[in-house]
């Protein structure tokens, strides 16, 4: 087998090498049934087990109370940027959207198709290096949206935005931060996230949502695109996708067998601090995100000069480590170091840049 390298890949990102183990087994059998992962009905006993598991270690890791649904759901957080205004914003109503990223811009792009978007704060004045301290609400937004991560330019919330109307409910794609840290979800109305940079496989998105909103959407809608449609069939209306389910699943059992989102929090701040840390006291390289904005989860830095983060990113590549070129719309590089990313793959990447400082 080919020796894995260390993969600073935005998404689809790296997952733990023990859940890529087991799948790897149960691709063939799950179990002993004798019947792989990929061909067991979604309707039979072994993979009935699987989700049900899965959801139950979701509301386990996350403490989900019991007034939300867990659904598991294909489409990508993109199709989230538009089931939301479609199912909850009417035409004479207004969101509130925290504007903090290109992600943020695409879901107030959704929005505006199906009602009025009200901009809460806006960080592209400065190529969105920075999470806005100052912000506006509007009266009364039907919801407040915001990204908790924004993955492009490694800039993360600290805390929920808060200080809007209590009538509005709090909307978060969650897409490259889920369950990087403990997390209250009952100050949240619908959290989402695609799973293929913190949970899983890509094709399947995690969608936390509470009840009486399921029972407020647009019931006018085709199935497929109605809440109420997937929590009524327990995420079964349709084939759902088994495999990103199952490997959520075991995903979900690593961050348990690895003190939850308290323990994954740790090693997360862990993880970053020594990374920024060391680029705090670089002469070559400087992070990009302002200080108090810095991600866990995407860690953007420059050398200021084009060619030397060429002659870097390649070198880097040639020394196995990979995808750590920079967002076109930032240049540079990114180490996207999300939960599965192991700390030995930070301090390697430590040591070489280093050495690539002490030549340069
Ligand atoms: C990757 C990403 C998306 C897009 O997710 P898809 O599942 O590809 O639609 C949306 N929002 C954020 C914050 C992301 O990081």
């Amino acid at each position: 087998m080919t020796d894995r390298i260390w993969n600073f890949s935005a998404g689809p990102a790296v997952l733990p090498e023990s859940v890529l183990e087991e799948a790897r087994e149960n691709l063939l059998s799950l179990g002993d049934t004798g019947v792989g992962i990929c061909e067991h009905s979604h309707r039979g006993k072994p993979f009935v087990a699987v989700a049900e598991e899965a959801e139950a270690l979701c509301r386990e890791l996350a403490g989900i109370p019991d007034n939300y649904k867990v659904l598991f759901l294909q489409g990508g957080a993109s199709t989230q940027f538009g089931m939301i205004p479609m199912n909850f914003l009417a035409k004479d109503q207004t969101a509130d959207y925290l504007v903090t990223g290109s992600w943020s811009k695409k879901a107030v792009k959704e929005a505006k198709l199906f009602g009025n978007v009200h901009t809460v704060c806006s960080s592209e004045d400065k190529n969105f290096n920075y999470i806005p301290t100052d912000k506006t609400y509007s009266d009364s937004p039907r919801y407040v949206h915001f990204t908790s991560n924004n993955t492009i330019y490694g800039t993360q919330f600290a805390s929920e935005p808060a200080g809007f109307s209590n009538e509005a409910f709090l909307v978060n794609d969650s897409s490259s931060d889920i369950f990087c840290r403990p997390i209250d979800v009952s100050k949240y109305g619908i959290i989402y996230a695609g799973a293929q940079k913190n949970l899983g496989p890509s094709g399947v998105t995690l969608v936390i949502i509470r009840d009486d909103l399921v029972e407020q959407g647009n019931s006018e809608l085709t199935s497929m695109l109605q809440y109420r449609t997937h929590a009524a069939s327990d995420s079964m209306y349709n084939t759902p996708p088994t495999f990103g389910i199952y490997l959520m699943m075991l995903v979900f059992r690593w961050i348990k067998a690895n003190g939850g989102l308290a323990g994954m929090h740790e090693r997360n701040k862990a993880k970053a601090g020594k990374l920024y840390e060391y680029l705090d006291s670089s002469s070559l390289f400087q992070p990009t995100a302002d200080k108090a904005s810095r991600s866990l989860m995407n860690v953007c830095f420059v050398t200021g000069d084009a060619d030397k983060d060429a002659a870097f990113l390649k070198k880097a590549d040639a020394e196995g480590f990979s995808a750590l070129k920079g967002h076109r719309s930032v240049g540079g590089m990114r180490a996207s170091i999300y939960n599965a990313f192991p700390s030995e793959g930070v301090d390697a990447l430590i040591s070489f840049m280093k050495d690539f400082e002490a030549t340069a």
